[in-house]
């Protein structure tokens, strides 16, 4: 389990890590490279203001940090410091170069059949070690999916990390405060129906749903159900109708 120790200050913090170029914003903190000064690694930092004491950034962080630490997965990433001074909450994790996985989408519009195959089959396999782990993710999507490494167009090598699990739910952690329960969790493209009709709790079949949005969503380019409004999209969830019927499967077709 990696390390979690209180500190006095940033100053601190900075004695351990160099402080590097901004990553990406996320909802609550900002993502920065750092490098060890012990080791001289190249690691990533998410950082969180602890100023309001139970408010959900500091709930979700405190989920996050928690479920990680019991985590060991190649596909999962991997935590490897917690340090906490009296104002801040830094999270060291691996480095993933590769970036966001929507990225790519971005790019070229859609996967190549080998690279959604390879995407696939390393979720699958996080899910199945959630699973088997009695771990509940509740928030999968394509945006919580990063690159290790940039995808090496002549190997077409992937190697993807699961990230946030700021909503995952761990039997063992049932005692933590849950924010969300209450509250429909997930992302409106990925909810699984039962999550819409009702206020059931979110089960691991409704992260199989959300996997087989991500695989829909790699393969044509375009989430399943769409909706200017919620209630539409809701709407077209529950009654099983994709909004997009005519997929460019000519996609596939020209890739084989
Ligand atoms: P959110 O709260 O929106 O889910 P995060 O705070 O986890 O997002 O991350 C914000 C952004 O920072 C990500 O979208 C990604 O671009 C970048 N990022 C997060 N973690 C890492 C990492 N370990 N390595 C590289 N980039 C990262």
């Amino acid at each position: 389990r990696p390390p979690h120790s209180r500190v006095e200050d940033d100053a601190a913090v900075e004695k351990r890590y160099a402080i590097g170029q901004e990553l990406g914003r996320g909802s609550f903190g900002i993502v920065r490279e750092v490098t060890s000064r012990f080791t001289g690694e190249l690691l990533a930092v998410k950082t969180v203001n602890k100023d309001k004491p139970g408010s959900t950034s500091i709930q979700m962080l405190t989920r996050e940090v928690e479920v990680l630490k019991r985590l060991d997965h190649p596909h999962i990433i991997k935590l490897e410091d917690i340090l906490e001074t009296p104002q801040k909450m830094y999270l060291v994790m691996e480095l993933c170069t590769g970036g966001e996985l929507t990225a790519r989408l971005k790019q070229l519009g859609y996967f190549r059949e080998s690279e959604a195959k390879e995407v696939m089959r390393q979720l699958t396999e996080v899910l199945t070690y959630l699973h088997s782990n009695d771990i509940v993710h509740r928030d999968l999507k394509l945006e919580n999916v990063l690159l290790k490494s940039p995808i090496n167009s002549a190997t077409d090598k992937i190697d993807i990390r699961v990230t946030d699990f700021g909503l995952a739910h761990m039997k063992s952690l049932s005692d933590l405060e849950d924010p969300i329960m209450d509250e429909r969790c997930g992302t409106p493209y990925y909810m699984a129906p039962e999550v819409i009709l009702s206020r059931h709790e979110y089960t691991k079949m409704c992260d199989v749903w959300s996997l087989g949005v991500i695989m829909y969503y790699i393969i044509c380019g375009k989430v399943p159900f769409h909706g200017d409004a919620n209630l539409k999209l809701e709407e077209c969830i529950v009654h099983g109708e994709p909004t997009f019927k005519e997929v460019e499967w000519i996609n596939i077709s020209e890739q084989g």
